[in-house]
């Protein structure tokens, strides 16, 4: 947009008080170079993209030259002015017109403090070194070199402001995923923990309803896990607990399988595109590496069994969720009735 602005205030400039006409050649020469570098930046502009894709490198210094050239052009046409003898008119044009375009372009440069600086020295420099040869305007210089050092200053610190901005964006972005990570996870076994499962369940169900496939799930829970806690302590039973969740992770690995810490010593499973008799099988598979398993913790040898209540259905949407975890519920109070240590379907 602010190539478009270059032009349009050079022609104001220019035509305000009749300066093109007593400074023809000149006045012609500045304007066509500023629609030259406007035209060229606008056509860079569009094209930006496509230029990106063949050099990122070439296209950028593209970009920096275009910039450059825009504010030395303007320098040398507000020099050229400045020194002119009379033409007061013009010349506060000039001065308000070039102290705003170098405004705006060191604020919109900020993220590239270098193209900033440099932007602002081509563009004040000339007429400064210009006034300093002809020994004219001694205050105006001093003005615009307080000036120029003045969008220095903003420019860098405008500069670590931005990029201090966008780091802590970052952080914060870090930040939240990974709070959000942590709220769906479960300290001790590092499974996933109740509330995400229960998130889960429902859009497992849903995807099982609208695909036609089968929904399996299965609840497991350790046999007598009490007696563990009273006899080794409760650290004992924790360390128990994270061997399980150990098992089970390498059970139910397929990236289908859901697995979750449903409370104390309960785990559930959720299968996509399972059957029973499969989750049966994995079960069975978790069932016997639990009831083989002597865990060593400290002087003592842990050990007991793991029993299992699997519910399967093709879910449908007219009906809740809530009713599969039930009869899966149901399965795992019998086999704990009929003697624990067994997968109940
Ligand atoms: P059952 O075979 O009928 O399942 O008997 P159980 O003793 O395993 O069942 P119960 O539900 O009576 O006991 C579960 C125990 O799990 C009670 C509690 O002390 C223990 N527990 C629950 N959460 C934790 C935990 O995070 N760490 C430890 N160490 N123990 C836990
Ligand atoms: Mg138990
Ligand atoms: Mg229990």
């Amino acid at each position: 947009m602010g190539m478009y602005f270059y032009v349009v205030i050079t022609i104001a400039v220019l035509f305000a008080d009749g300066f093109y006409v007593r400074y023809y050649t000149a006045s012609v020469f500045f304007l066509c170079a500023m629609v030259g570098v406007s035209i060229f930046r606008v056509i860079h502009f569009y094209a930006f993209d496509r230029f990106d894709r063949l050099s990122p490198k070439v296209n950028q210094g593209v970009f920096f030259v275009s910039v450059y050239a825009t504010a030395f052009i303007w320098g040398a046409g507000f020099a050229y002015v400045l020194v002119q003898p009379g033409e007061e008119m013009t010349k506060m044009l000039m001065l308000t017109s070039t102290a705003g375009l170098n405004a705006g372009g060191v604020v919109s440069f900020i993220p590239a403090r270098i193209v900033a600086l440099f932007y602002n020295l081509l563009m004040l420099l000339p007429g400064i070194v210009m006034m300093g040869l002809l020994r004219i305007n001694i205050v105006l210089i001093f003005l615009f070199i307080l000036f120029a050092a003045y969008m220095t200053i903003i420019a860098f610190r405008g500069n670590r402001e931005y990029w201090d901005a966008l780091e802590n964006e970052h952080q914060l972005r870090i930040k939240t995923e990974e709070i959000e990570k942590m709220s769906r996870i479960d300290s001790l076994t590092r499974l996933y923990n109740r509330n995400y499962f229960d998130e889960m369940f429902n859009i497992k169900y849903k995807t099982a309803a609208r695909n036609s496939m089968y929904l399996t799930i299965i609840i497991c829970d350790i046999d007598n896990f009490k007696p563990i806690n009273d006899t080794y302590g409760h650290l004992a039973g924790d360390a128990y607990l994270e061997k399980i969740a150990g098992i089970l992770s390498d059970v139910f690995k397929r990236d289908t399988d859901f697995l979750a810490r449903y409370g104390g010593e309960e785990f559930v499973v959720l299968l996509l595109n399972q059957k029973a008799d499969q989750a049966t099988q994995l079960s069975e598979q978790v069932r016997t590496k639990v009831e083989k398993l002597i865990f060593p913790y400290s002087k003592y040898r842990i050990q007991t069994t793991m029993s299992f209540g699997i519910a399967s259905c093709v879910p449908s949407l007219d009906q809740d969720h809530h009713h599969l975890l039930e009869k899966a519920d149901k399965a795992l109070y019998r086999a704990k009735n009929s003697g624990r240590n067994r997968v109940v379907l």
